[in-house]
């Protein structure tokens, strides 16, 4: 039985070198990326979730198929990998724990629990003095009255655990049954966040290597449709005073965290030019899939580099802009998308994530466009996609 010490000392300081294999747990479009970057440095990869025939079980070396509760399961897979990594951060903290006791874990665990849980982020934040909205933990109607009464309306109700794209959040503007929406969370802890009147939705990605050297990206700037990612632009058409309070703030949280591994911070710009945090994901993030194409080194290859301890790559976009797209299942509405009209388009990157059924909202692949300026690559991404809709 190895020590909570040794624990430490491989987290911390152990370097996997190519040839080796990495764990992923997770198994979407995040991980299916991260593997073709870590076999083009000629790692293996193994992934583990509850799903078969994944995203990332397509590309990686083998897919494990398990709850992430089933210690047994677990175990049999960390008992085959040199390295863990995440591609979602709702692994439970017992599972990580088990993986501690024998093999590197990148990002550690404290930090999936901090950022999987909305209350624990926002008092993270808070305590140390980091931008964000203000916040009261709501269990019952009472605490939600006070909470109202305090931060005003509107806000925003969200569960504090399990939330993305939107999900598990209302609004509560005036008229609002907040109670009603309370219940709709059934006896979940909920956050009451004060609403936040941006001009504009960024964020950062920022790297920290074992020894604690940190590279940021630049900006991006992303536009959401129904709570779900649509098009992100790089670098953000922001002032570069807000843009470099940005990224020092992103390497700040990740210092601080304690991070090796990489991390997106969402942030809103406001009026002033002031930013502040909304949420922290410590893997990668959807707005940075411009950066497989775009940059010098993809968010991907990053996290690669900083879970097997090599060093970091440069985060410069090898054009003067980059723009990115979402392509959800909805695209398949009126048939299948006119694939050759876009590949024909020649500067355009394709990106599909190998998932079979084309469902609503789901994330079914993204393009990727190029530009002198971020305004020029977001004009021809939109066109890529108005191509593809046959518009
Ligand atoms: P989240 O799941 O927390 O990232 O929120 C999803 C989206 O809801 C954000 O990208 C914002 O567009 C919006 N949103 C979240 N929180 C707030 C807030 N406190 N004030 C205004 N808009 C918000």
């Amino acid at each position: 039985m190895k020590t909570d010490t040794n624990a430490e000392v491989r987290g911390t300081t152990e370097c996997i070198l190519p040839g080796a294999t990495i764990g992923v747990m997770g198994s979407g479009q995040l991980g299916r990326m991260m593997a073709i970057e870590a076999k083009k440095l000629g790692y293996r990869v193994k992934t583990y979730s509850p799903d078969a025939d994944s995203p990332t079980g397509q590309v990686a070396d083998a897919e494990f198929v398990g709850a992430y509760e089933d210690e047994a399961s677990v175990r049999a897979f960390f008992n085959r990998i040199d390295v863990l990594t995440f591609e979602f951060e709702n692994v439970p903290s017992a599972t990580v724990a088990w993986a501690e006791e024998v093999i590197p874990v990148r990002p550690a665990g404290s930090i999936l629990h901090v950022c999987q849980h909305r209350l624990r982020e926002k008092e993270f934040l808070r305590a140390n003095g980091f931008p964000c909205a203000p916040f009261r933990r709501v269990d019952t109607d009472e605490d939600l009255e006070r909470a109202l009464l305090e931060l005003g309306r509107p806000a925003v109700l969200k569960t504090a655990a399990f939330g993305y794209d939107g999900k598990g959040q209302v609004k509560i503007s005036e008229g609002v049954d907040a109670r009603a929406a309370l219940a709709g969370f059934k006896g979940q802890t909920a956050v009451l966040e004060g609403w936040v009147p941006f001009v504009a939705e960024i964020s950062v990605m920022v790297a920290r290597g074992i020894g604690g050297e940190c590279r940021v990206y630049p900006v991006f700037e992303n536009v959401h449709t129904h709570h779900i990612l649509d098009v992100t632009v790089c670098p953000g058409r922001i002032p570069d005073s807000s843009a470099e309070a940005a990224r020092s703030l992103a390497v700040s949280i990740a210092e601080r965290l304690g991070l090796v591994g990489v991390m997106a911070v969402e942030m809103f710009l406001m009026a002033d030019g002031q930013v502040m945090v909304n949420e922290l994901a410590p893997r990668p993030h959807n707005s940075g899939h411009l950066t497989f194409d775009a940059s010098v080194t993809s968010q991907f290859e990053q996290q690669v580099r900083a879970a097997c301890g090599l060093p970091l790559g440069c985060t410069g976009l090898k054009t003067g802009g980059a723009a990115m797209v979402n392509l959800l299942g909805d695209e398949w509405d009126a048939g299948e998308p006119d694939w050759a009209g876009v590949l024909g388009m020649g500067d355009v990157k394709v990106h599909l994530y190998g998932k079979l059924e084309p469902r609503r909202g789901r994330k079914m692949g993204h393009l990727t466009a190029f530009g002198q300026s971020a305004e020029e690559a977001r004009n021809r991404v939109l066109e890529a996609r108005r191509v593809l809709r046959r518009e």
